[in-house]
């Protein structure tokens, strides 16, 4: 491509993305497609010869862009947001121009030190004391990861690596039946087993482990001869934003020599509001945390903020040349390839400072605090609409509820579900409470507005009222 078609090309991408948020309100948020409808209009090979740009661009607008779910459309309520503001945005398109590939110090300082400071703004943003380091990782999935083969090291004298499993007693870990999926994952690819992760059950509310049942589970661990390692404590699950006690956790913890890890991928990003930090009070005894700024705090995928209380731990699980545990630390110099699982690492922390320094922390509090107004707004009016039941009361901004109708209440629901979904206004997603489906309900996206939160009141109220 030569430059005056490459110029051309990026000012026509930069002007089509500034059109397409602007007009995101027109579109129905979930793709209406159906399975292979895409694919069907894709070459079967790829071209011998090269094609025309304005062909390429066509077909990107026609054919990808209607098998598109909107992840930015202001009334995306399902699953939890993946905000990506406009100054994000722009902050990667500088970084796919540069596209320097970030694994250490070196091939690319700018990118480490700037790393290393807007993880410490992070930090301080979220009310984590100076002891924890941060690093940003792909996902929170790859941030528990490393942290469970960190527990499986320090459990194993950090021989795991060395020797393998097969030799040592089995390895335990623990956390509520309210984790995310992410967690199963850790625990399988480490090599510990699923048959190792010891679900704690919930109670209250907030569905926080019952740590007198913790304490009990590793105690009779240890009898049975096994290892107990860590504990993984959530603050805000996926399904109904369940958090534990994190000030209790750690208590158990302490008295059993364990690892914690919390994961608050999405409620991590409110706690740069002091009002909502209750909900993990005592996660300064943690020994790692992540959250996703790349969920709530507009920062674009990806963007997994992960602190650590002790780099070393890290980096003697993950380096592959032990030696520079020697030097870490000092010189100034990090290498953050050794504090992850991949090599390879993208330039991830200028969307960062882009970010923090246009809104500013107050911008962010703002928008955050909206969110779980509105949404509380909304759980409020639900409640009071005949029919409604408010399943699980709000977590910040995320609800869930259910409609009564039909003869069977699931299928009812899953159908109220598919017909909002269908209807294109909202975009919601189900999920099951004690073993009944409930549809949730979050608020989160940068451009929402309050009467985006009307639009969903009516949209839901009147589709219940046709569905069977
Ligand atoms: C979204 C989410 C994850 C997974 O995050 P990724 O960054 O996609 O890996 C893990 N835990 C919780 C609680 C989440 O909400």
């Amino acid at each position: 491509m030569d430059e005056a078609t490459f110029r051309h090309w990026s000012a026509k991408a930069a002007e089509w993305g500034v059109e397409y948020r602007q007009s995101l309100r027109d579109h129905p948020v979930r793709a209406q497609t159906t399975a292979g409808e895409i694919a069907g209009q894709i070459a079967q090979s790829p071209p011998e010869v090269g094609e025309a740009m304005e062909r390429i661009f066509e077909d990107f607008e026609t054919i990808i862009m209607p098998g598109m779910t909107h992840w930015q459309h202001p009334r995306f309520f399902a699953y939890f947001p993946a905000n990506a503001a406009p100054v994000s945005v722009v902050a990667e398109y500088l970084v796919t121009a540069v596209a320097a590939q970030c694994m250490l110090w070196q091939t690319s300082p700018a990118a480490t030190e700037l790393e290393t400071k807007m993880l410490d703004w992070l930090r301080q943003a979220i009310g984590l004391p100076a002891a924890f380091s941060g690093v940003i990782q792909d996902s929170a999935s790859s941030a528990t990861l490393s942290a469970v083969l960190v527990m499986r090291e320090r459990a194993l004298a950090w021989n795991g690596n060395r020797t393998g499993l097969a030799a040592n007693p089995r390895i335990r870990i623990y956390s509520s039946d309210q984790v995310h999926t992410s967690i199963d994952r850790a625990i399988w690819v480490s090599g510990i087993g699923e048959e190792n992760l010891v679900r704690i059950p919930t109670a209250g509310e907030l569905r926080g482990m019952d740590c007198t049942a913790l304490a009990a589970a590793i105690e009779a661990d240890r009898n049975a001869g096994y290892i107990p390692a860590g504990i993984i404590a959530c603050t805000g699950g996926t399904s109904t934003g369940a958090c534990d006690e994190i000030a209790e956790v750690v208590r158990v913890a302490r008295e059993h020599g364990l690892y914690v890890h919390v994961d608050a991928a999405w409620a991590g990003s409110a706690m740069i509001c002091e009002e909502f930090r209750e909900l993990w009070e005592g996660v300064e005894g943690a020994d790692s945390v992540v959250f996703n700024p790349h969920k709530w705090l507009g920062a674009q995928f990806d963007c997994s903020a992960h602190f650590v209380r002790s780099p070393d731990d890290l980096v003697r699980t993950l380096a592959i040349q032990p030696e520079y545990l020697k030097t870490h630390g000092q010189d100034g110099i990090i290498n953050y390839s050794e504090w992850s699982v991949p090599l390879g690492r993208r330039f991830r922390a200028l969307k960062l400072w882009f970010l923090l320094r246009f809104h500013g922390l107050s911008g962010l509090r703002q928008m955050i605090r909206n969110h779980v107004r509105w949404s509380e707004a909304l759980a409020e009016r639900l409640r009071n609409e005949p029919g409604f039941e408010i399943v699980t009361e709000p977590v910040l901004s995320l609800f869930s509820f259910r409609h009564a109708g039909g003869s069977d209440a699931d299928a009812h629901n899953l159908a109220l579900v598919k017909a909002i979904n269908d209807d294109g206004r909202i975009y919601l997603t189900q999920t099951r409470v004690d073993g009944r489906i409930a549809i949730r309900f979050q608020a989160g996206q940068f451009s929402m507005a309050e009467e985006d939160a009307e639009t969903a009141f009516r949209t839901i109220v009147e589709l219940a009222k046709k569905v069977v």
